[in-house]
Parts: C-alpha cells; structure tokens; sequence
C-alpha cells in the first residue's frame, strides 16, 4: 500500500517510511492512496479472535509487505501484552444499548497506549540498522506525551522532545512524563496552550533544512501507523455486538480528531457504522464545522477535560481531503486560508459527506458531570470526564441501535473531577508506581521558535 499526502505535493510512501515520517514534507498528512474495502465474511472472520489478532488481522492491508504477517502479529502480542487486562480493551455493558469501550488499560491509563505501545515496537523495527538516530517531536495535550515517553523510553536510535503547556496537564500526567529518567527523553513545559506548543512543532516541521538535519519524526496523531491501530478497536467492539449482521454508533471524546477519524476509516473498509458521535466539550469547533460548514478557530478554555481543550483538530484535513475528491491542491489552498485567517468554509460536498456518517455534539460542565453520575449511580462504573463528554453525547443522541462510548482515560487519571461528581475517589492502579515520590526532570521555555529550536538543536544528536 501507497501513502499520499493531503496537499498533493509531498512523494508518496509506503508504511515504513509514513510511520517514521509522521508530517509529510509539504505540511500535508499521509492517508493510503485507496482504503482497503472488507466483505461482511472477513468482517464475521473477526470473531472469537484475541485482541492482538485482531490487530495483525485489520493493520494487515496498511501495513503491506513492510512486515511479514509473523512478524505483525508478534509486535502486535508483544505491545498488548504490557495491558492490565486480559481481555486489552474490555466491552461493558450500561444499560440496554449503551456501552463502554474500555481503552485505558495499558501503561500510561489512556487510550494513546493503544497506538503507541505498538508504534514504539515499530519504530525499533524500523530503526534496526539505521546510522542516524530519529529526532521525535511531539506536542502533548496530556495523555499523548506519556504514552509516547512510556513507549519510547530507552529505545535505540530515538530521541523524544515533549511539549506541554506549563501548568495545564493535571499533575499525574505532568508527573507521568517528567519522572522518566531515561537519557533519550526531553520534557519541555511551554509557556502558552496546548495550540501555542502544536504550532511550534509544526513550524519545525515546516523548517526543511531543521527537519531534515535532525530527521524529525512524529507520533502525535498526525501519524499514520497511529490512527491505523486505533482503527482495530472498532472492528473489535462492533463484532462483539453483531456486526457485520448489525450496525454500530459509537461516541467519541474528541480532540484532535485522530481517534474519531479511526473510526472513519473502518466504515471506509466496510464495517457497518451507524454513526460517529463527535463528542466535544466547550471548545467546540468540531461540532460547529459539524453542524453549520464553518470551521472557525475560537479561544481555548481550560476545562476538566485538558485532552479535548483544542481549537484546530490537525487530523480534520484528512477528513477534508477524503470529502473533497482527495484534490491535494485544493485542501493545501483552503489550509492556507485557514492559517492566515483562523477560519474556513467547508465545500457543500465535505459539509455533506461529514453528516452522512458524523453527529456532533457540544457537552458542557454540568452535563459532563451528569454522564458521570449516572454512570455511577445507574450501572456501577466510575468513569473519567472524558469518557463522560462521550457518555452524555451518546444518551442525548437517541439512536436505535447499539452505543458504544469510547472510554479514553482511566478514572484515577483525572480524580479530582471524578471525586465531584461521584463522590469517589478512585485509587491510582498499582501499575503507575511511586508516582509522587519520584523525582521530575523538565525545563520551562518561552512559546517561542527561537527557544524551543534552539532547545532541540542542542541536545538532539543529529
Ligand atoms: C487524546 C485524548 C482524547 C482526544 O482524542 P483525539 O484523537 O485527539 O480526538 C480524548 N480523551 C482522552 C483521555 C485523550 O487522551
């Protein structure tokens, strides 16, 4: 399989090279040139498979011939087995057709580990060999940066900078990335928002001769290899409920819109989506891009849900470029547009096209607070704010048929929030150890190019 950028203009790749490339060289995104369309008998196939089955089953046609069906299939054992659950991501039932899709079992305590325990393995993978090591930049809401930490840590030929925005990531999750000691890990707090440090990644990125003098890779969801194996959860919940016999909603806490998208990809391949619930709290230019055509960037508030505190949802262009008849040169013109003035219309056919399959919905504070509650009170499980963004969209979104709320974090994550609404306070797992004993190592850097680059320049080892 061939990769292809969204504005047209970068060469195309196959799964090795888009996995280690993470941007594509004009500023565009990588998706595959066709999606791989499944039959309902491969989609029944699926069934009584294990979770790592199921992920060497469906990345297998993304992947193509850059791992050899082995060998995806024993990365694939390899990074889930590091989960606390037996079953990976464990489906629970909430009442008659809601359920919850339990994505935070792995290391970190979100759903990131998903991607990125394997991504890791395949970077290593990848990297066997290489002479010049891999300069990762990333920019972190939160979750991303310690899954990525976690699964990076230590690993040969790699180099990680992390980006968060000083003082707006909970405690756990600062403590998550800045307590790991490994010598190829660099924590930078940046002085602005989650949207001020994924700029300045990008204008990195941008920076030819920098990206290529310390070979710049990504692994925030910008990457390609990431959302294909967030694209398995899907297949897994939805032929757990009757499909391909019966269709599926699923609701999901979004941001980026890198999760949400997976879910895009595997109606692609032909797996029956009732619909995709784009879950958003009160930074909400999905769900008005969603609803009205008008992509229109807003001021970021803080809320208790820091992972979907976002404004600009990098991977909506590749729903763009998907709707708008893949013309690379148009989505290249209307990002530009974007970029100067914080605003866009959306074409008739990608306003569309996006409500065929996508609802929105905006969830505010109390409504979150809600979810969670009755969650608790109504079928025993403490959920996370995320989780209860999704959970409050998929009670409100009345449809017929089976609803599955991705649930993104770990309760303990966010226990503060969680302790609100319920009452609870549920313990941190055993698996993040002495989180609050140990010591943390970080800098602090002004929301600046010139801070930041310099910062990478002189302690990567390109
Ligand atoms: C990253 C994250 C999200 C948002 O996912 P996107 O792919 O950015 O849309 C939601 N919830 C949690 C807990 C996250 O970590």
């Amino acid at each position: 399989m061939r990769y292809v950028s969204t504005r047209g203009a970068a060469p195309s790749l196959n799964f090795r090279d888009v996995t280690l490339a993470g941007l594509a060289s004009d500023g565009g995104l990588y998706l595959p040139d066709a999606w791989p369309r499944w039959s309902a008998g491969e989609i029944a196939a699926l069934a009584g498979l294990t979770y790592p089955q199921t992920a060497a089953r469906v990345m297998a046609p993304f992947v193509g011939d850059a791992l050899s069906t082995d060998d995806l299939l024993s990365l694939c054992e390899q990074a889930y087995g590091r989960f606390a659950h037996a079953a990976v991501v464990p489906l629970v039932q909430l009442d008659h057709d809601q359920w919850l899709l339990e994505l935070f079992h792995g290391p970190t305590l979100a759903f990131k580990d998903v991607a990125l325990q394997l991504l890791g393995l395949l970077f290593e993978r990848f990297l066997t060999g290489s002479d010049r090591p891999l300069t990762v930049i990333g920019a972190t809401s939160g979750d991303t940066g310690s899954a990525a930490i976690d699964a990076l840590a230590g690993r040969a030929h790699v180099e990680v900078f992390m980006l968060h925005p000083a003082g707006r990531v909970t405690e756990v999750q600062r403590r998550q990335m800045t307590t790991v000691t490994a010598p190829n890990i660099h924590n930078v707090a940046v002085e602005g928002t989650f949207d001020d440090a994924q700029a300045l990644v990008k204008a990195m990125f941008n920076d030819a001769a920098f990206a290529s003098r310390y070979r710049l890779s990504a692994v925030n969801s910008i990457n390609w290899a990431r959302l294909a194996a967030q694209v398995v959860y899907y297949f897994y919940a939805a032929v757990r409920l009757g499909a391909p016999g019966r269709a599926i909603a699923f609701s999901v806490p979004t941001g980026n819109f890198g999760d949400v998208f997976a879910g895009y990809v595997a109606a692609k391949m032909g797996l029956p989506v009732a619909k995709l619930i784009v879950a958003t709290n009160v930074n909400d230019i999905l769900a008005r891009a969603l609803t009205h055509g008008d992509y229109a960037r807003g001021e970021v508030h803080q809320t208790a849900t820091p992972s979907m505190d976002i404004q600009v949802s990098s991977n909506f262009e590749r729903l763009l470029f998907d709707l708008g008849d893949r013309d690379g040169a148009a989505v290249a013109a209307q990002m530009d547009g974007f970029e100067r003035t914080h605003a866009m219309r959306l074409t008739d056919a990608q306003h569309s096209g996006a409500g065929a399959l996508f609802a929105s919905d905006r969830i505010d504070a109390d409504n979150m607070m809600g979810a969670m509650r009755w969650a608790h009170e109504h079928a025993g499980q403490v959920i996370d704010p995320h989780t209860g963004i999704a959970l409050a969209a998929a009670r409100r979104a009345k449809l017929d048929v089976p609803i599955v709320t991705l649930a993104t974090a770990h309760p303990a994550k966010f226990g503060d929030t969680v302790e609100r609404a319920t009452g609870i306070r549920p313990p941190l797992p055993g698996r993040v150890g002495d989180l609050f004993d140990r010591q943390e190592r970080y800098v602090t850097l002004p929301a600046t190019l010139a801070a930041v680059s310099g910062y990478v320049a002189e302690h990567a080892s390109g």
